[in-house]
């Protein structure tokens, strides 16, 4: 389960965001509006279309916490490298986007931007790093507590021709990321169709619009404390701590939204 800093209900759910929010709304997937949670006034949370996250009242992003303690995922994933993952590498990607944003702002402020390739690229990579850290985490559950039910199983039938099969796309793409990167599952808006992506860093090979609902982190700090090398067993073994409630949840949300 999602988790926010406090418990400060969410109110005032646009049209959009209300779509399938009484199956949302027990996950924390769903909060107030942007609109009605501008940064000046926001007390701790603000809406990402499909997902809560933490915001302080400054407008600046904060660290969503884990929402199962660092050995609830053991033996597929090890309690050291999700504490590494999630408090260093997490957090330093929550900085670096807060620090962009901060940036860019004082160079509107000044009318003059220098260097302004250097922090566009900045708030690109650690902008998509933080969406895709916020997905990954959420997206994982203790072993054995999920299984895919049977509406998503459909879907995945239609888009894909069935869990397997979309399970062998996702595993092979994860497994052929040049370097550092993620596997995708997302949702493509103007086609209406799930598609697998792969993405290198955290923003390259991206299509714009579409909306991650399940990603696992291939980068080296996810999995090399405990399988070094063997990306593949890694990977297989995640399989075992995804959380299938979650990607059900946010595919009938980006597919309703
Ligand atoms: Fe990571």
């Amino acid at each position: 389960m999602e988790t926010t800093p406090d418990s400060t209900p969410p109110v005032n759910l646009n049209r959009r965001a209300f779509v399938g929010a009484a199956g949302l709304a027990g996950l924390g997937l769903l909060g107030a509006s942007r609109a009605q949670a501008a940064p000046a006034t926001s007390s701790s949370t603000t809406n990402s279309l499909l997902y809560t996250v933490p915001m302080n009242s400054a407008g600046e992003y904060e660290l969503p916490p884990l929402p199962y303690a660092y050995d609830a995922l053991e033996p597929a994933i090890d309690a050291e490298t999700m504490r590494l993952h999630h408090d260093i590498h997490f957090n330093g990607y929550k900085n670096g986007l807060n620090k962009a944003l901060a940036q860019l702002k004082q160079f509107r402020s000044a009318g003059d931007y220098p260097e302004i390739s250097y922090w566009e690229n900045e708030l690109a990579f650690n902008g998509a790093g933080y969406n895709l850290h916020t997905v990954f985490f959420a997206n994982m559950a203790p072993e054995g507590t999920t299984k895919p039910s049977s509406t998503l199983s459909k879907t995945l039938d239609t888009h894909f021709g069935g869990l397997d099969a979309f399970k062998g796309q996702f595993s092979a793409a994860a497994a052929k990321v040049q370097g550092s990167g993620w596997a995708i599952l997302g949702y493509q808006p103007f086609g209406g169709k799930l598609v697998v992506l792969q993405a290198e860093k955290h923003q390259n090979l991206t299509q714009w619009g579409v909306i991650p609902i399940l990603a696992l982190d291939v980068w080296e700090h996810a999995y090399y404390l405990k399988y070094q090398n063997r990306r593949g067993d890694y990977i297989k073994n995640w399989w075992n701590v995804v959380n299938w409630d979650n990607v059900a949840q946010r595919t009938e949300a980006a597919m309703t939204a």
